[in-house]
Order: structure tokens, then sequence, then C-alpha cells
């Protein structure tokens, strides 16, 4: 028998929002925004290292980067896999990062779970209920990208089957949906921020980098989304986007990262929140 309908991801469900906290302080939903960066895919230690070094000091605190790569191509790089997962944490650790990664197959939530602090599950999955399910009974911290072309109640229910497996640590990632033009890779949908906050007590972040593939566009939409009343980002950084495996034309570099802060702060500041982990100013 299914469970009763409940829709614990509906704002009804919850008095208070839901903050989702990682183990190094890092908060999404909270005053301070939760600040994730890092690379498309982990590529080695040197690259690894360059990144998570300039995201802890323009004031990230997740480090991102994919070794497992949900590409369309078969014949596209795949990403390293454990190794992968080793440098990142190994990377992460040495500058007091959280870690958020990408997990594609139910039967690695739990290895991915070891050297992860959050669990991503991409827009390619966000209908696969099996993989959502084992996400949830892994207790991790679950971050859900919207589907290539999920409405808002999709969304909304991809996080019920994590939710409904006990685990309330869900925060959903704003990341473009398809359109009818190729102007931009996807079309990023900053109406669902203020939306969600109507219909769910979840955080929500923006992915302006998968939701406009061009990194010129980046640090306007993150300064929008923040505006728009996201509680974070996740932005794809690399020491040299035109080498990098995977996403190179919508990387940010280093230096771009670090500009990408400075200015956020002012926004931030403008709509009542600051950036930096809870409790310690940057
Ligand atoms: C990614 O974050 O690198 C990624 C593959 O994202 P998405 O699932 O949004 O395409
Ligand atoms: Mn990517």
């Amino acid at each position: 028998m299914p469970p009763k309908e409940r829709h614990l991801a509906r704002r009804e469900a919850h008095a208070d929002r839901t903050i989702v906290r990682l183990l190094n302080g890092t908060a999404f939903g909270g005053e301070t925004l939760a600040l994730c960066a890092g690379p498309c895919s982990v590529e080695s230690e040197a690259q690894i290292e360059a990144t998570a070094a300039a995201v802890a000091q323009a004031g990230g605190t997740v480090l991102r980067g994919g070794a497992f790569k949900p590409r369309t191509s078969p014949y596209a790089f795949q990403g390293l896999g454990r190794r992968g997962l080793a440098l990142l944490r190994a990377a992460a650790d040495r500058h007091r990062l959280a870690v958020v990664t990408e997990v594609l197959d139910p039967r690695d939530v739990r290895m991915v779970a070891e050297y992860a602090d959050m669990l991503q599950i991409g827009a390619r999955n966000m209908q696969n209920f099996a993989l959502l399910r084992e996400a949830g009974l892994s207790g991790m911290p679950i971050l859900l990208k919207r589907g290539l072309a999920a409405t808002v109640d999709e969304w909304l229910m991809a996080a019920e089957y994590v939710l409904v497996e006990g685990n309330p640590n869900v925060v959903l990632c704003e990341r473009g949906v398809r359109s009818f033009d190729p102007a931009t890779r996807n079309l990023l949908d900053l109406s669902v921020v203020p939306l969600l906050a109507e219909l769910t007590h979840l955080p929500v972040i923006v992915d302006p980098s998968h939701g406009t593939g061009l990194a010129r566009l980046v640090e306007p939409m993150s300064l929008a989304a923040i505006a728009a009343g996201a509680d974070g980002l996740l932005v794809e950084v690399h020491p040299e986007p035109a080498d990098a495996a995977s996403d190179g034309a919508q990387s940010l570099t280093l230096e771009q990262f670090a500009h990408l802060t400075t200015r956020l702060g002012e926004v931030a500041a403008a709509v009542g929140r600051r950036i930096g982990v809870p409790g310690l100013a940057v």
C-alpha cells in the first residue's frame, strides 16, 4: 500500500521554513546565503585544489564537482569516479569546505555518501524514483535539481519521494528548463524562486551556469537570483575554463568568481542576507 498522501513538501505541512545544515556550518535557508562553487567535473588534484582554495578565499563554503557525470554522449568524459570523490573530499577538507557531488545510480548512494556532505540529484534524474528513494533513505542532505522540462508540481513531487522516506533535508535547485530558443543553453526561470517561497518550506538555490550556459551571464543572473530571494547559488568555476573536460563555456575563472562574490555582498545586504558561514562575518 502506498503511504497516505501528505504533501510533506508543501508550505501547509510545515509552519517554519526548513533550514538544511551541513557539518561545516553552511546553512541553506537562513540569513546567510549558501555559496556552492567548483568545476563541472573533478579532473585532477591540481585543478580541484586551485579551485577549492579560490572558492574558500572568495567566501564560498561548499565545493561542487562531478565525479560521476551524466553526459549526453556515452563517448564524452564520464568523470573520475571514486578517485574523483577522494580528490574532491581532500581538497574540501584542506579549505574547510563542504562537498556536494552528483550521484547517478541508486547502487552508488552509499559510496558517494562516504565522501560527500550533500548528494546532488541531477536534472536528468529528477524523476528517477528509485534514486530519490535511496537518497531519502541515506539521510544525507539532498540537492534536487529541476528536471529539464519539469513543472513545479512534478519537482515538488520528486522532493516528496525523499521526504516520505523520513529525510527532511532537501534543497531545490533551479537550473533552467528547455526552451524553443538556443540563444542560451536553458531558460533560467527565476520566477520560481518567489513562487516556491509561497508553495514550499524547502530552501531554493539557483544554478546560473547550467541555467544560461554562458559564463558572461552568470554574474548578472546570480545577482538577480539573490535579489529574487534565492537561498544560495551553485556556480561552475574552473582555473582554466578553456581546457575544462566539461561545461567550460559556462564556467567562471577563479578571478571572475571572486568578483561575483564581492558584488553579491551588496545585493545580499539589500535583501537582508549576507555571505559567509552563519555566525561568522567574512
Ligand atoms: C552539473 O551540475 O554539472 C549538472 C550535470 O547539472 P544538471 O543536472 O543541472 O544538468
Ligand atoms: Mn556541468
